[in-house]
């Protein structure tokens, strides 16, 4: 492959450098759009056809030919599948569109849950004919989460089968969803020639074999179902708006200004959703869509303000206010051949390029050394930056995922991202022994890049271990070592990841001096460990710091993130637990008479003192899980397996070998879906096994789903004791 060396976003691309400044209305005039789905739903077809209709490409590249605009990396090419989160920008109507293309696999829900954390609005786009599917359950749970409001596609409505109104059915009953029908297809199936708009009732048809839409009267054939889905719409309204109300008492018709208007306030609340139709891949329905994200998705301005923690404790507001101090949240690293960069969502104040801004966590300042406007493959150089702006930033080299970059002197932390924690792990090994350094970096800068990604040395064999998502996801990172790195490894069979997790509550304390170099050195640490259900993985918190001190405490939580990484009874991870760092303090001289913490003496930058916090961190976590008790559990996945009735049987005899919890069987017609929830230690390989029993005949959908206690007496028949 040419280009298997590229490993993203080319700099500079271009020569066009931006002088745009944004005031209040352009930021108003924004939407940060994400478009989430099921696999296969067409999601990267939807986007790469808003990208013709806007303008920004001239030719849209078919999914099957990999050449897509947005799905830019090799590996996602080859596999037709989108991985990583791509951002791009497009202009419709006056607004600015940020346009984010998410990735339907399991395997890579952080990339759909980041970007949910740093847009304001969503898309789901669902099929005609599969209607509503697992993981566009997911995602939309998710976007429920992040209270973002939504629009509905139901694409491909030009295959045989497609049933726009039982998937509006389906979105109601699945997802409990007020999904309310503002457009409608006409000539359904293999032969759709259009879109009717139900607030106009303008009907926008394709004349016979032209590529161009003509708008048309609203043809014979819908015009009954157009008045009555009109009518359903009026009355959803009326219930929830004075306006119309008056307008039905009064006999009259509603204007559609004032039913886009009603329709607007309500799809901001979250109380109905509006759903459009059509197919990407005939470009049919795109515009509408594209005027329902202008008409009824939400700018920066509307989302209204982000609340974050104080570094001295406390709550504290940030309003969308473009001259209110600058504070930003990085949710991506992005790697390009010469440089890493930040994605950065704005929330409020601006940014110009050479900036100084504060990373809370750990007291970095970063200088921020060019701003960008990030399209796919290519970085526009952009002057300055204001809220409500998702752009790269180059130079942020101390600032990971999840971290806020804020004005110097008005320091505040919004909350992080909610990360999944890895399920599944590989022991690695180079090829050629003296290929190990460079595999090491590589693995490092993934891991940096990839918060579900975590690298680990057996402490046993040396080895390293990658845990990750699933099988794909470690599959594909073997892929991306080899195109991007040259690298070749040796993989290990995958395991999955038990962890260790604590039934109950304890603290621990250490003090630790020593010598280092000429100079003695002391530290301190006092942790509590408590049982957390409602993380999977490690939460780690700490004190408030004394200014000036957030170096020493930022190297104690890495290191009490790298000990909780290999639990005292398995070497497994902790898991459903929460470390709370009390107390830290680090001084120089030996002996208690050294006195004075390094605040003092200000030592507290010092490799020395970092190393010193660490390990005394370390120490005291060590001994407060001496003083707990811990219980071992296995990560659980949500099965949904959609196949013809008449393999029903076999497949319910397969799951019963899985130590699978069968929860729902729900025929219709000859199709047949089963809900079921089984270890994944036992799924392993249960891809293919279906395949041979049906014959290929079954679609098959996995997403963790908690995880189990596992009993003493299965330790030994699992090898883990
Ligand atoms: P994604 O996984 O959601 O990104 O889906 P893709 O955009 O990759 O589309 C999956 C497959 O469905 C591709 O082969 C597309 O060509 C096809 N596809 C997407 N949209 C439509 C549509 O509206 N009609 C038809 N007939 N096929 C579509
Ligand atoms: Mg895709």
């Amino acid at each position: 492959m040419s280009q298997a060396r590229s490993a993203g976003p080319e700099a500079g691309k271009g020569p066009r450098r931006s002088t745009y400044d944004p005031g209040v209305e352009e930021i108003g005039r924004l939407r940060n759009l994400g478009i989430v789905a099921h696999i296969d739903a067409g999601k990267t077809t939807l986007s790469e056809r808003i990208l013709l209709e806007t303008g920004v490409i001239r030719h849209a590249g078919e999914v099957h030919e990999g050449s897509t605009v947005l799905d830019w990396m090799p590996e996602e090419r080859r596999r037709g599948i989108s991985i990583t989160a791509a951002v791009t920008t497009v202009k419709w109507r006056g607004a600015r569109i940020h346009l984010i293309d998410t990735p339907g696999h399991v395997d890579f829900t952080v990339e759909v849950e980041r970007s949910l954390r740093v847009l304001d609005g969503a898309v789901l786009v669902i099929s005609a004919l599969a209607g509503v599917q697992a993981q566009s359950e997911t995602v939309w749970r998710q976007a429920r989460r992040h209270r973002i409001p939504g629009l509905v596609f139901v694409n491909q409505c030009d295959r045989q089968g497609a049933d726009f109104l039982r998937a509006v059915a389906d979105l109601r009953e699945r997802l409990g969803m007020e999904a309310l029908p503002i457009a409608l297809p006409v000539g359904e199936g293999p032969g759709l020639r259009g879109v009717v708009d139900l607030l106009t009732r303008r009907a926008f048809l394709r004349e016979d074999g032209g590529r161009d839409l003509v708008e048309c009267p609203v043809p014979e054939e819908v015009a009954l179902e157009v008045e009555l889905l009109r009518g359903e719409l009026i009355e959803a309204l009326a219930e929830r708006d004075d306006g119309i109300l008056g307008a039905l008492v009064e006999e009259r018709d509603p204007s559609s200004e004032d039913l886009r208007r009603a329709l607007r306030k309500r799809t901001l609340e979250g109380s109905l959703t509006p759903v459009l139709c059509g197919s990407a891949l005939l470009d049919l329905g795109v515009q509408a869509l594209l005027d329902g994200v202008v008409d009824f998705l939400p700018s920066p301005l509307e989302r209204g303000p982000v609340e974050g923690q104080l570094p001295g404790g406390g709550a504290e507001q940030r309003a969308p206010d473009p001259d209110a101090p600058t504070c930003a949240l990085a949710f991506k690293l992005l790697r390009t051949r010469r440089e890493e960069l930040t994605l950065v969502r704005l929330y409020a104040g601006g940014l110009r390029a050479g900036d100084e801004l504060i990373n809370p966590r750990n007291g970095a300042r970063e200088q921020v050394r060019a701003i960008y406007a990030v399209h796919a493959d290519s970085l526009e150089p952009l002057a300055a930056a204001r809220c409500g702006e998702i752009v790269a930033l180059a130079g942020c080299r101390a600032t990971g995922t999840g971290d806020t970059l804020c004005a110097p002197g008005s320091e505040i932390a919004l909350e992080g991202l909610a990360l999944p924690r890895p399920v599944v792990s590989q022991v690695i090994e180079p090829q050629r022994d003296e290929d190990r350094g460079a595999l090491g970096e590589a693995l490092a800068a993934f891991e940096r890049e990839d918060p579900t990604l975590e690298l680990s040395e057996d402490p046993d064999t040396g080895q390293w271990v990658v845990s990750g998502m699933g099988e794909l996801h470690l599959d594909v990172l073997a892929r991306r070592l080899e195109e991007e790195f040259g690298l070749s490894a040796r993989w290990g069979r995958p395991k999955v990841t038990y962890r260790e997790a604590p039934l109950a509550a304890a603290r621990g304390e250490s003090r630790i001096e020593r010598q280092l170099g000429a100079e003695a050195g002391w530290a301190e640490a006092r942790v509590r460990l408590e049982p957390d259900e409602s993380v999977e993985g490690l939460a780690l918190e700490r004190a408030v710091a004394a200014s000036g001190q957030e170096r020493l405490w930022a190297a104690a939580l890495e290191a009490l993130e790298r000990e909780g990484r290999a639990g005292p009874r398995t070497g497994n991870p902790l898991g459903r637990a929460r470390v709370v760092l009390e107390y830290l303090a680090v001084g120089r001289g030996a002996g208690e008479e050294a006195g004075e913490p390094s605040g003092a003496h200000g030592q507290e930058t010092s490799d020395e003192g970092e190393f010193l916090a660490g390990e005394a961190a370390r120490v005291a976590l060590r001994d407060a899980l001496r003083r707990s008790r811990l219980e071992l559990r296995e990560p659980l996945m949500a099965l949904e397996i959609d196949l013809p009735a008449e393999a029903s049987p076999q497949v319910l005899a397969s799951l019963g070998s899985l130590r699978a919890d069968v929860r729902e069987v729900r025929s219709e017609g000859s199709r047949c879906t089963v809900r079921a929830a089984a270890p994944l230690a036992a799924l392993f390989g249960y891809a293919t096994r279906l395949r041979s029993i049906t014959q290929g005949r079954a679609v098959l959908d996995l997403m963790p789903s908690g995880s189990r206690p596992v009993a003493d007496r299965e330790l030994a028949e699992l090898g883990l004791e």
